[in-house]
């Protein structure tokens, strides 16, 4: 039932998004994702400067259940209500680092979940949109990105993710974080030549592919399975309305 992981270290996001989460924090969490940190640049091959400076700066344990904190920067998944998890760090970081995200591209997150991925993306990105379906999740999450400053760099929306978010598209790098049962046309639609798409794909809470979607120039994609993991499955509005 393991959602994915990630983490990365950015010096292109701009002095004050740091801010938040140098002061007041406790040493001893700042510590524990120091040493996250230098575990995954031991775990996850070719992983960039920048991407572990965003996972040394966002402060995964705000992101968690408070009784979760003491194993905030282990490399597990938790629960996080409305029967969600948040993604383990290695996963998370192992899809950013596929992502190859600058500071210019524009990209949309489908599940925004915890907040944590999208929050590493924004040390990465200053163009991030993340849609979830679960509205009090969202909510929760996104009262959370407020108060670590994030909301200037990440637009959020409530609904159903399998639509993407045309309105503020096409975009250089999808990540999608719930598994899907194909790979959704509109999300193909939406991103641009060149772009590239991470997307899990698997039966309901079963092992499943993680594929890198290619766009052609032509506008035809090529995929490649990069990896295999277990993420929450991927809801359909209707479902979502019966909550
Ligand atoms: N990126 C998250 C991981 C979240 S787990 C993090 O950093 O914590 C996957 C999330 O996808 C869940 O919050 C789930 O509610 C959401 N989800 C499932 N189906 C969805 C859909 N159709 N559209 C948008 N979000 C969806």
């Amino acid at each position: 039932m393991a959602c994915a992981l990630l983490l990365c270290i950015s010096t292109a996001a701009p002095a004050q998004y740091n801010k938040p989460f140098e002061s007041g924090e406790p040493a001893k969490m700042v510590e524990a994702r120091q040493k996250m940190v230098k575990w995954l640049k031991r775990a996850v091959k070719g992983i960039t400067p920048e991407v572990l400076n965003a996972f040394n700066t966002v402060p995964r344990h705000k992101f968690m259940h408070s009784r979760d904190k003491g194993i905030a920067y282990k490399n597990k998944w938790k629960s996080i209500g409305f029967g969600q998890t948040i993604t383990n760090p290695w996963m998370v970081a192992y899809m950013t680092h596929l992502l190859d995200v600058a500071p210019t591209s524009r990209v949309l997150e489908i599940g925004t979940g915890s907040g944590y991925q999208s929050s590493i993306l924004a040390q990465l990105s200053n163009h991030v949109h993340s849609v979830e379906i679960v509205r009090p999740l969202a909510e929760r999450t996104h009262k959370i990105q407020e108060a670590l400053g994030y909301t200037a760099k990440i637009k959020h929306k409530i609904g159903d993710g399998y639509f993407g978010w045309q309105e503020n598209g096409p975009y250089d790098r999808i990540m999608v974080t719930c598994a899907a049962d194909h790979i959704p046309v509109p999300l193909i639609q939406q991103l641009k030549p060149g772009g590239l798409m991470l997307i899990p794909v698997g039966g309901h809470f079963q092992r499943g592919n993680i594929y890198l979607v290619t766009k052609q120039d032509d506008g035809s994609i090529r995929r490649k399975v990069v990896a295999t993991g277990t993420f929450v499955p991927m809801r359909r509005a209707d479902i979502s309305k019966k909550r």
